[in-house]
């Protein structure tokens, strides 16, 4: 059995929000530095699950006899046929501010009332497990796209996503409040039961 978990990332706030999911499930959790993999992987999927089991395979070619978590998530705008979705990193060229990204999409919606500003971010998770093949979840959270970009807090499309029971945007909340309701918070904890009921994670 696996005595090590692998996330998929260099991102520390996602390692800081994984180690406190996972924190009783008795493996130690480690970023790819930290089990010294150093791997680049085409994201070249057509879905967030597609990319996520893409990533967590190509990874777990170089760990095999460690649990490997990998993620992908995104942007859906339902008004505009959920665009950015799984290019959102990508939207309007990878290295195009963030201001600018938040400037285009905020005008493409232009006139556009809020029933119909409706949106998500999206997070699949997969797991490579050994001897247990690949698997995924997926966590979401609702909000809209509001009219002005607001709060400081967060990244990328934080400052247009607003939340109704906020009644701010995800770049107003604290990181301790959005990761309680984020996308990559749920997509997680529906990966620690997925794995506890596999039998992989011991229910601690
Ligand atoms: P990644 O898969 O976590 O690297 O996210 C891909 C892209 O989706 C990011 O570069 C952001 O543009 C967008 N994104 C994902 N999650 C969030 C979030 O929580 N807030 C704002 N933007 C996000």
């Amino acid at each position: 059995m696996a005595n090590r978990i692998i996330f998929a990332t260099g991102n520390q706030n996602k390692m800081k929000e994984i180690r406190e999911i996972l924190s009783d499930c008795g493996l130690d959790v480690l970023s790819m530095k930290e089990a010294g993999i150093d791997v680049e992987v085409v994201e070249d999927g057509l879905t967030f699950e597609e990319n996520a089991c893409i990533k967590a395979a190509a990874i777990a070619k170089t760990a095999p006899d460690d649990i490997i978590l990998a993620d992908d998530s995104g942007l859906e705008i339902d008004y505009l046929n959920k665009e950015p979705g799984i290019y959102s990193a990508r939207y309007l060229g990878e290295d195009t501010s963030y201001d600018i990204k938040n400037q285009a999409l905020l005008y493409r919606l232009t006139g556009v009332e809020k029933e119909r500003r409706s949106a998500r971010f999206v997070c699949a998770i997969a797991a490579a497990v050994p001897g247990c093949g690949v698997f995924t979840t997926r966590g979401t959270i609702e909000g809209y796209i509001g009219w002005e970009m607001a709060g400081t807090n967060g990244f990328g499309y934080d400052p247009i996503f607003y939340v109704d029971a906020f009644g701010c945007s995800t770049a107003e909340l604290t990181m301790e409040q959005k990761n309680r309701c984020s996308h990559r918070g749920n997509a997680l904890r529906a990966m620690k039961e997925e794995l506890i009921k596999r039998g992989i994670l011991e229910h601690v």
